[in-house]
């Protein structure tokens, strides 16, 4: 849609040269921000000219510019070891989209919109991806990305803070994953995204519960849990008041649907 408040649009080419004020917004891909009216927004600012590198590999991991497009993602081949680079088409796929979007929506985009729905949140956060967020007056700062999302539409970024990059650290990117996706209706948002990680042995079995939630949240144990310590945890992780109901489906249905994916993941993964 026209956004007819915007009375300019800049395109940076650092940093630096963002003077930031009230009226501003970031533009990522732009397909949340166009998609609605930004009453409070007269200024977009273009983040492509930055110019980043969509996508990083270094020793330490992946590194995601916040400006990687879903697309780049998607055609991202990483070496043989990084056993869980398969997942990224995964939760490409969970994610409700149109071609436009596909092409156009960014990573970064996606976590900062914060939706419990956020395909790239689960994706980052089930693969203990650590942001780099550049606040306007002070050092970057890293938060991992299940910290970075606060709440439904709610995360740490402060006024003007700029999400630059997430790494996935090579460890994660190197363990055994099993996936789960539910959605109400069939081309539907999540109700619930589930997706475990593990080490070779067992050891270190990690399930991160999203859609679900208002927020991602970690359940992490020493081995991979008998279904009773699992299902134990998530009840004392995650009461009943702890569910996010919208009109993707109901708490208590969001619920149900947990309890099951997370045991059909469990037995994949033991
Ligand atoms: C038909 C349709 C279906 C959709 N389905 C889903 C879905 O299933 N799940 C879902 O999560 N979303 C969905 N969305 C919402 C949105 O398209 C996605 O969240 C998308 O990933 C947003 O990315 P973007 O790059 O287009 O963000 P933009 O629209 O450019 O920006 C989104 C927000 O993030 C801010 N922002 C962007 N980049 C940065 C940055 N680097 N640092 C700080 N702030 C930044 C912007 O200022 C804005 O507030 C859907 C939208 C439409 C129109």
């Amino acid at each position: 849609m026209n956004l007819n408040t915007i009375v300019e649009i800049k395109r940076p080419k650092s940093f630096e040269a963002i003077e930031w004020r009230d009226g501003h917004a970031f533009l990522g891909g732009g397909t949340w921000l166009f998609s609605e009216p930004q009453i409070a927004t007269d200024t977009l600012v273009d983040l492509e000219q930055l110019g980043w590198p969509p996508l990083t590999v270094t020793p330490a991991g992946l590194e995601i510019a916040a400006t990687c497009r879903i697309v780049d993602l998607h055609d991202f081949n990483g070496p043989p070891e990084w056993r869980a680079v398969p997942l990224f088409d995964k939760c490409i796929d969970a994610f409700l989209m149109s071609f436009k979007i596909w092409n156009a929506a960014t990573v970064g985009g996606n976590l900062c919109m914060s939706l419990p729905a956020g395909a790239m949140v689960s994706l980052t956060a089930a693969l203990e991806g650590i942001c780099t967020l550049w606040p306007r007056n002070g050092k970057p700062r890293q938060v991992p990305v299940v910290d970075f999302v606060t709440g439904v539409h709610a995360n740490v970024l402060q006024k003007g803070e700029l999400l630059r990059s997430i790494l996935l650290p090579t460890s994660a990117l190197s363990r055994r994953f099993a996936m789960r996706q539910v959605s109400l209706t069939h081309f539907g948002r999540s109700a619930a995204l589930l997706i475990a990680t593990v080490g070779d042995n067992g050891e270190d079995f990690l399930l991160t519960v999203s859609a679900a939630t208002p927020r991602p949240v970690h359940l992490r144990f020493k081995t991979t849990p008998s279904a009773a310590e699992m299902h134990q945890a998530i009840e004392d992780r995650l009461p009943p008041g702890a569910w996010f109901g919208d009109v993707h489906g109901s708490a208590a249905y969001k619920r149900h649907v947990t309890f099951y994916l997370a045991e059909q993941i469990r037995a994949e993964l033991a």
